[in-house]
């Protein structure tokens, strides 16, 4: 896109000197995504360091028909906040705590501030900002939102959509939405938090948020070792059976996953090592430590008895039960280094993972033998991280030039087993024309009617989700 010297000098006026970039360096850096899959390109890059700042560039560009991408840490998996042309909006000068209410249980922070500062503030007030993801370092409250990112505790908190009480939006025409309410209950009209949390940047720009805090929790985790898929899920319904909503996580983790772990990070050891094919990673959490120990050991006890689980661990410290995290959380950071990966991220009924797991398999290796799968991730959510892999220097790779088979072969069996293609990653430019074909022509009509309604000149985060052009 060109940019015209009026609009430029305008930007620049409005932003002041720390808040626009216009280098190589950090036009190529906000147009790399994480994962480096696809390279986007941006003519420049606006850092604005408040909302009224945010507001005055939107209406600039209105004004200016500049199209903008809203980025946050650019961590996202989807092609969604990586400019392909368009000015890139970034909101890493925003990261202020506005207010801590221990009282009400809520937390008001800005948009650009990593979900790591939401959990250390909410800690240092002796509650819980419970969204916890492999990314939380980078990622921010604006992105979490703009995406309902999901993670290892929305088994008992929920996504993102479930943890924010308000947000504050600069909305496509440059007016300023403050609906910051710390309220838990307020029936006056249409939820509009809802209407921007998932919509990845396209109907507004997230500039803060009030996010809901929680209780602090003692957390035992276990690492347990199981024969089967089906033995996972089943083991998954009887530790809640015994430990009800105080199991927060359910991670299954494939044994081949651990090997790719330890040669991509060598210090990394297997916890208790097995033959068996899957681990799940079970953390259960309650006010004191000891009640969440015993409820831990009593649901193990009875998996044994009902041979569901072959061994098991439980962290007698936080160091060893972070061990434990070390690994799941490292797969898709050892994933990218170790050679050709298709990543999906899929979910299916809970009770239909078993069977998913084996027909997509016998499928993919059908059509690509050498393919080593790693299935991993949130399976108390039907979420799995589907992966066909591809070590660093196979003998005769094969993987890249099967992608957009292996893909189709993923997504036809999620869907066929009543699963999305989508889970928690959202659909950025990547699924959007994927899911148009198969969601239902209503649905898709709605959602452009909303963008259309927002953003009639088409200028905020433009073709992600649906397509406007
Ligand atoms: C190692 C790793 C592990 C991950 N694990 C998980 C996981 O377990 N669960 C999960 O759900 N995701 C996971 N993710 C994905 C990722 O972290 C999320 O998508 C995250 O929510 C994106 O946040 P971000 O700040 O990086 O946003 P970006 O990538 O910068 O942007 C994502 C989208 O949000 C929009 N956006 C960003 N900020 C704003 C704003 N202020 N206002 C409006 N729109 C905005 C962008 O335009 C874009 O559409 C993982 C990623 C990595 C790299």
């Amino acid at each position: 896109m060109d940019l015209s010297s009026e609009f430029l000098d305008a930007a620049k006026a409005l932003l002041g000197d720390k808040g626009w970039r216009m280098d190589a360096e950090s036009l190529e850096d906000v147009s790399t995504p994480w994962r480096g899959t696809y390279q986007g390109h941006t003519p420049f890059l606006a850092l604005p360091g408040s909302t009224d700042q945010v507001a005055a560039l939107v209406k600039l560009c209105g004004q200016h028909g500049v199209a903008m991408t809203p980025q946050g840490g650019n961590t996202g998996l989807v092609d969604a906040g990586t400019p392909h042309g368009e000015i890139t909006l970034s909101m890493r000068r925003m990261q202020a705590v506005r207010a801590v209410d221990p009282i009400n249980n809520s937390l008001v922070i800005e948009a650009g501030a990593p979900l790591v500062t939401a959990q250390t503030e909410a800690e240092n007030a002796n509650r819980l900002f419970p969204l916890s993801l492999g990314s939380e370092g980078t990622a921010t409250i604006g992105g979490l939102i703009s995406t309902n990112a999901g993670g290892v505790a929305v088994l008992r908190y929920g996504m993102m959509r479930d943890l924010i009480l308000g947000l504050e939006v600069v909305l496509p025409s440059g007016e300023i939405w403050d609906g910051l309410s710390g309220l838990r209950k307020n029936n006056t009209g249409y939820d509009l938090k809802h209407v921007f949390a998932g919509a990845e940047g396209t109907l507004g720009i997230i500039t803060a948020a009030t996010l809901k805090l929680f209780p602090q929790v003692a957390r035992v985790s276990a690492w347990v070792s199981c024969k089967s898929a089906e033995d996972v899920v089943n083991l998954l319904a009887l530790t809640r059976d015994h430990a009800g909503d105080t199991v927060t996580s359910f991670e299954i983790i494939p044994a081949n996953a651990i090997k790719m772990v330890q040669s991509e990070m060598p210090d990394v050891r297997d916890p208790n090592p097995s033959d068996l094919p899957w681990r799940v990673l079970c953390e259960v959490s309650m006010a004191r430590e000891a009640h969440a120990r015993d409820v831990m050991e009593t649901a193990l006890q009875a998996a044994f008895e009902a041979d569901l689980a072959e061994d098991a661990l439980i962290a007698e410290t936080l160091t060893q039960a972070q061990s434990f995290w070390t690994i799941r959380e490292s797969i898709p950071l050892c994933k990218r280094a170790y050679g050709t990966a298709v990543n999906h991220d899929v979910a299916v009924p809970v009770s239909k993972i078993p069977e998913f797991l084996e027909v997509t398999k016998k499928a993919i290796c059908d059509l690509s033998p050498s393919a080593e799968i790693i299935a991993f991730g949130h399976v108390g959510d039907g979420n799995l991280h589907y992966s066909a892999c591809e070590p660093m220097g196979a003998a005769n790779p094969v993987l890249s030039n099967q992608a957009s088979q292996i893909t189709e072969i993923v997504h036809q069996h999620a869907m066929a087993f009543g699963g999305s293609i989508s889970a928690e990653h959202g659909v950025g430019r990547l699924k959007r024309d994927e899911l148009e074909a198969i969601r239902s022509p209503a649905a898709t009509d709605a959602m452009k009617a909303i963008k259309h309604a927002l953003d009639p000149n088409g200028i905020m985060n433009p073709n992600r989700v649906v397509r406007t052009d």
